[in-house]
């Protein structure tokens, strides 16, 4: 009986997985139930196979052998139908079930039109098989049918075949996604042994083959673990990309409202140096201050959103960490206002003066812990101190910024760094605030490989600690400039003739009002093609201020126009919204001789203006 050798191995481990399968708890959706139906069938299939191949054997005239060999065709054919509908479910978008394998009723009814019609053919298929005639060959252990019956049952497997490429190749993506790729394998393999099968006979190929397909699908995509694992990919993947579209919204928005902003910070800017009625100035000041919250919530939010997208990049460069420092006890200081707060500072004098780091995000971190510390104290103290330790060429910078301000309750600190957390919202509820400044410091120092601590008396203060290392750099490279004009002087530039170029019409003006006090000769255009023309007609600048995000052409484009022109040299300052760290290096590599974000800052366009127009002076 060595052709039932097959067989008899199939019935074996079909019946292991039919018990693996049944001791594992699994969801009941539609594609569990076919590939349920799909183990039976295949258990019929091989025990009328093994039947009618002993029966032909032992007694080939027997009443019944003609009919079981019938009845096996119908059994196999059964399996190719099912096995139709189950790459049909598969592949199909439609296939979408809850937590309870419940389907959308529409959808549960479009499958089961499916199924009746497949049935319906099936059931037709199964009567030509029982009507048209069998012929069985036997001898000894071999044994094999033919005939029309028989050719039937091959026609109709060979159309059921391609209808499967078919459909899995028109669903790809589907199939892809759902990482069902292996159903491509066993279409491949059934197909190759069917043609065999039609080919040699007496082989007996087809059951085992069936056998064999429906275990590989169990071990490669009906496994309840691996449909659970592929399950919470596909969750996972969907919840990412749900993340990123957040992301690149709120970045979107950021920049969006930078744009009106650049106008209500430049006019009030401008604003706030006419002579105005003491009660009009009084206003103006508060329009600058409401702005400057508002520009701080934008920045929050856009760093949140590039921090959660991964995309914030630390930008290490040299600097000077003693501008810094004086940067931020002015800016403090600037905070306190009319508080009854006396504010002490102490920095290590060993500290080198110049670093290599990531001067925006040290600064950022640290300024956001002064202002929490102005924000929550009443009255009282703030101490800022930095101390260092050096070894090998690092500088570990140990900040330090205590208050005695209302301090955390206990229960709280671990909320401390999560976004959008406020905490004691009833005493905190004049404060502004939006609870995102201690999850980016947290993050900032992260990525910077820093750490920070918090040590808290409810009531009594509180005191936040960061351990950060950066590079020592004995000789700068370049001169450092400050970062910053502390006041401006007036300056004339009314020989100087400047192009301001952005598509937006207020910023446009604004630009121009900011301009209007150093008496320059300004002209404005709203796109790169305008700009490249006026260069083309041989005017001549003596600055540029491009803007970047310009619809059709933008300014980095523009710009690289307009270095091919012969003889053009003209200062070209880089304008963007879309301020995030690291963009002015990215200006600066597109050969750009500057960069101002906007809101454009007073004192940022004064030392643009004073480096690129009045070369004698450069800072
Ligand atoms: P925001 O200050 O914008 O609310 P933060 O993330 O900077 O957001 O701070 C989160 C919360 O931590 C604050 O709402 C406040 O309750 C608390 N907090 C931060 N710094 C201090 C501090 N120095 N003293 C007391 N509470 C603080």
């Amino acid at each position: 009986m060595s052709s039932l050798f097959f067989q008899i191995a199939s019935l074996f481990y079909v019946s292991l997985i039919t018990i693996i399968y049944f001791s594992k708890k699994k969801r009941k959706t539609l594609e569990n139930k076919i590939y349920l139906g799909l183990i039976y069938v295949t258990f019929i299939a091989l025990i009328l196979d093994m039947a009618s191949v002993y029966l032909a054997i032992v007694d080939v005239n027997h009443p019944f052998a003609n009919l079981l060999c019938k009845l096996y065709l119908v059994g196999i054919v059964g399996w190719v139908f099912l096995f139709t509908y189950y790459i049909f479910v598969i592949s199909s978008r439609r296939n979408k079930s809850n937590e309870y394998g419940e389907m959308e009723p529409s959808d549960a009814k479009y499958f089961k039109i499916i199924f009746w019609l497949l049935m319906s053919i099936y059931l037709i298929s199964s009567l030509m098989i029982l009507v048209f005639p069998l012929y069985i060959y036997s001898d000894k252990n071999l044994m094999y049918t033919y005939g029309p019956s028989a050719i039937f049952s091959y026609s109709i497997t060979g159309v059921c075949l391609i209808f499967w490429f078919v459909i899995m190749l028109s669903n790809l993506k589907e199939i892809k996604d759902k990482k069902y790729l292996p159903a491509f394998a066993f279409v491949v393999l059934a197909g190759v042994s069917a043609a065999i099968q039609a080919a040699f006979p007496e082989i007996l190929l087809v059951t085992s083959a069936a056998a064999f397909i429906t275990v590989l699908t169990y071990f490669t995509i009906e496994n309840p673990d691996l449909k659970l694992i592929n399950e919470l990919n596909i969750a996972k993947d969907q919840a990412e990309h749900a993340n990123n579209a957040k992301s690149d919204f709120l970045s979107n928005m950021s920049h969006e409202i930078r744009s009106p902003l650049n106008a209500i910070v430049g006019f009030s800017q401008a604003l706030s140096e006419e002579d105005l009625p003491l009660q009009a100035k009084e206003e103006v000041k508060d329009i600058m201050m409401a702005s400057e919250t508002l520009l701080e919530i934008v920045n929050g939010i856009l760093d949140i959103s590039k921090i959660e997208a991964n995309k914030l990049e630390i930008v290490d460069t040299e600097y000077n960490f003693n501008t810094v420092l004086e940067e931020l006890v002015a800016l403090t200081k600037a905070r306190l206002g009319e508080k009854p707060l006396e504010f002490r500072y102490s920095f290590d004098p060993s500290i080198p003066p110049y670093l290599y780091g990531d001067k925006v995000r040290v600064k950022q971190v640290i300024l956001n812990l002064l202002t929490n510390a102005v924000k929550y104290t009443k009255e009282g103290w703030i101490e800022f101190k930095v101390s260092s330790i050096q070894k090998d060429g690092i500088c570990r910078l140990i900040i330090s910024v205590e208050d005695s301000g209302i301090g955390i309750k206990k229960e709280s600190i671990d909320k401390l760094f999560t976004k959008f957390e406020r905490l004691d919202i009833e005493k905190n509820n004049t404060i502004e605030g939006t609870g995102l400044g201690l999850a980016i410091t947290k993050k900032l120092l992260e990525l910077m490989d820093g750490q920070i601590v918090v040590q808290s008396v409810y009531g009594q203060g509180s005191k936040f600690t960061i351990a950060l290392d950066q590079k020592i750099v004995e000789n700068p490279t370049k001169v450092l400039e400050p970062t910053k004009v502390s006041n401006i002087e007036a300056i004339d530039l009314s020989d100087k003739k400047i192009l301001i170029v952005d598509d937006n019409r207020i910023n446009l003006k604004v630009a121009t009002r900011l301009l209007k006090d150093y008496r320059c000769q300004i002209e404005a255009v709203d796109s790169g093609f305008e700009c490249i023309e006026k260069i083309k007609a041989g005017n001549h600048y003596d600055l540029i201020l491009m803007d970047d995000m310009m619809p059709k052409m933008s300014g980095v484009e523009t710009y690289h126009q307009l270095q091919q022109l012969p003889g053009y040299h003209t200062p070209t300052i880089a304008l963007t919204a879309n301020a995030i760290s690291g963009m002015k290096e990215k200006y600066l590599q597109e050969g750009f001789h500057d960069y101002l974000a906007k809101p454009i800052d007073k004192t940022e366009l004064y030392r643009v203006l004073v480096k690129f127009l009045q070369q004698d002076d450069v800072l």
